[in-house]
């Protein structure tokens, strides 16, 4: 299949192809027909080396966009994604809300960057409310994420069970869980954005670890049999 590569010679008056190495002029009329050039023209090694480079020049342009482009609507998905924590300016009281990070990234990517919310803790009833709240993400957009206020709550802590120290968390890690004063568990996902204050005044951090075993213990008791710890003895 011979490679084809058109060149706006005259605004929509006629294009050229170069095609097998031929240079075929196609004339566009008022009315909209095509007329080809009965006697094509074969362009010299210069000409078409020129046409080439400068095809590369604007494709390699136009990549290089492109991929700028995506990694900026890369960077604002991730930036703005994820449930956040805001006072309702109406109640004055905690309210989880999920930004619209599929537009926001999108307007980021036109120059022009607007955000609004996806979803609220008060909705529907308050669904037509004036999101007058999206001023406290503007400020503050990574210290109101649900996910990064319960980092910074597991730092410094222990692991109810095991007493191990947590460490720095990400969000691709395997999480901790809580417990509340009665021992049932609490996942992040589970945690009521709107409750968060709460939750992590009533209930206590466990390591994954201990939360996969001692979840497993309960649900499956029959399964597993504790033997006590055994010290070593010298003879
Ligand atoms: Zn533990």
């Amino acid at each position: 299949m011979p490679s084809f590569f058109p060149i706006i010679r005259k605004k929509y008056s006629s294009v050229v192809f170069i095609a097998s190495r031929k240079i075929m002029i196609y004339r566009v009329c008022n009315s909209g027909t095509i007329f080809e050039n009965p006697n094509p023209v074969k362009p010299s090694e210069e000409v078409v080396k020129m046409i080439t480079a400068l095809y590369v020049v604007i494709g390699t342009a136009f990549l290089l966009a492109l991929v700028l482009a995506l990694r900026g609507f890369i960077r604002n998905y991730v930036k703005w994604r994820g449930e956040r924590l805001v006072t309702c300016p109406e109640t004055e009281k905690s309210a989880g809300v999920v930004v619209n990070a599929k537009h926001a990234a999108v307007t980021a990517a036109l120059g022009d960057r607007d955000l609004t919310l996806n979803d609220c803790t008060r909705w529907p009833e308050r669904r037509n409310c004036g999101q007058a709240c999206l001023a406290q993400i503007e400020s503050a957009p990574e210290g109101c994420l649900v996910r990064n206020i319960l980092q910074g709550w597991y730092r410094g802590k222990s692991c109810i069970y095991c007493g191990r120290k947590f460490q720095e968390i990400h969000w691709h890690d395997h999480k901790p869980a809580l417990r509340d004063r009665k021992g049932d568990f609490l996942e992040w996902v589970q945690v009521p954005a709107d409750q968060l204050s709460e939750v992590l005044q009533t209930h206590d951090p466990v390591c994954w670890n201990c939360f996969i075993a001692e979840n497993f213990r309960r649900v499956h008791p029959e399964l597993v049999t504790d033997r006590p710890q055994k010290t070593a003895t010298w003879h």
